[in-house]
């Protein structure tokens, strides 16, 4: 790369972070409550726009509460748009680092590139993305798979948070018709493809002591349930060799796919939740259900693992006489990020004169969403004691203006390049 680095405001992006920042804190003072279509994510959604706006980018929404913000040079304005950005909810008690970073930097590389004067061959879009984390109505990537048509209407119609509010309700308070979700994907074709900054949200990059990860797959996610079936029965008077005992056989379910696993590269996975019934200490459990969450960003092993895990189910089940019964409830499959723009992003560290390795995402993104239909990369900064998801994630100013640097130049590279 010949061109001088590109100078980026730290004082914008830090004076805007720490806006951002006050926006949905828990009124206890444990992390955030950004939670998806709740007044702090519409609230941090508005705050996006009027920045946008005040930098000169024209902004819009979409059916799905996304929020966008364009740079349409002349010249260009019907090729398709280099997007960057990340989303602004946050889990129950979370943190504002994890989406709400990467949104900011985008504003900032967006003011950076917008002053930048670069010879542009194409637009460009900062987004932020509603309801990627997905706790209150077990949707998750919810803006990012409106814009991709991804989305599972039947689904998104019956989704509900916990105290009995529809999908639907939620949306309708902010003005959005949930029917008319599938519309947010008629501008897909708009797309150049997309990067994301996030924070690592794991140790990987702290211990290693280097500033920058470029993302090599988004993993895949496969949650799998476990029903089995056993006979209720008497904790005292049922003979030993008789009991037919449900929660024995995810016991040892557990102790046997987890000891798989554990011999496995690649691969993780979590017995997350258990339900037993009738779960009382004098009664044999009759019947369990044992879900479990299963990792891999190469998709045979996804299949091995889960034909492993069912296949020791069965056997531990029939050791006790009980039955078995499978779900695949939720499946994600895996998604590689696009080789040329992981190259781009590690130009653009060795530019900045920042180390920068690869590393595999644990973590689900929009990124994996929209990497299934158009180039998609990412970039990691670390994450202090690997600690997100809770009101401790943390990451320095300092790492985090170095991953701005290196977004910003990774989109001069995309933008400036006549061919992909
Ligand atoms: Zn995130």
């Amino acid at each position: 790369m010949t061109r001088p680095m590109l100078h980026i405001d730290s004082d914008y992006f830090l004076t805007a972070f720490r806006e951002l920042a006050a926006i949905g804190r828990d009124p206890s003072g444990r992390g955030y409550q950004r939670l998806a279509w709740s007044p702090a994510e519409r609230e941090a959604h508005r705050w996006f726009r009027e920045r946008a706006q005040q930098l000169g980018l024209i902004v819009s929404t979409d059916e799905a509460g996304n929020s966008f913000a364009d740079f349409i040079p002349p010249h260009v304005k019907d090729r398709p748009a280099l997007a960057f950005g990340s989303h602004l909810d946050s889990v129950p008690y979370g943190g504002t680092y994890d989406g709400g970073y990467g949104v900011v930097a985008a504003l900032s590389a967006a003011k950076t590139l917008m002053d930048s004067g670069l010879p542009f061959a194409r637009p460009f879009r900062v987004m932020a993305f509603t309801d990627e984390e997905g706790p209150r109505f077990g949707t998750g990537l919810l803006g990012s798979k409106a814009v991709t048509g991804a989305l599972d209407m039947e689904h998104v119609r019956s989704a509900h948070d916990q105290a009995g509010t529809t999908l639907r309700e939620a949306m309708a308070n902010f003005g959005c018709d949930l029917e008319k979700l599938p519309n947010a994907a008629q501008h897909l074709s708009r797309y150049f493809g997309y990067v994301e900054l996030h924070i690592e949200q794991g140790p990987r990059l702290e211990r290693l002591g280097i500033p920058i990860a470029t993302v090599t797959a988004i993993t895949g996610i496969r949650q799998v349930s476990l029903h089995f079936e056993g006979q209720a029965n008497h904790a005292g008077t049922t003979p030993k060799p008789e009991r037919q005992n449900a929660l024995r056989s995810a016991a040892e379910t557990i102790m046997q796919f987890s000891a798989y696993v554990d011999g496995t590269d690649n691969l993780v996975t979590n017995p997350g939740r258990i339900t037993a019934h009738p779960n009382a200490t004098n009664v044999v459990p009759g019947s369990v259900r044992l879900d479990w969450d299963i990792r891999s960003p190469e998709p045979e092993l996804l299949e091995q693992a889960t034909a492993a895990l069912i296949s020791m189910a069965e056997r531990a089940g029939a050791s006790f006489g009980v039955t078995l019964t499978t779900d695949i409830f939720h499946d994600v499959p895996p998604c590689p990020l696009h080789e040329p723009w992981m190259e781009a992003i590690e130009g653009a560290a060795s530019h900045l004169g920042l180390t920068s390795t690869r590393l595999v995402s644990w973590a689900g993104h929009d990124a994996g969403v929209m990497g299934m239909v158009m180039p998609a990369a990412m970039i990691f900064i670390p994450s202090r004691k690997g600690v997100s998801h809770a009101p401790e994630e943390y990451s320095s100013d300092d790492a985090m203006l170095d991953g701005v640097r290196v977004l910003a130049e990774t989109a001069a590279d995309l933008l400036t390049r006549v061919e992909s």
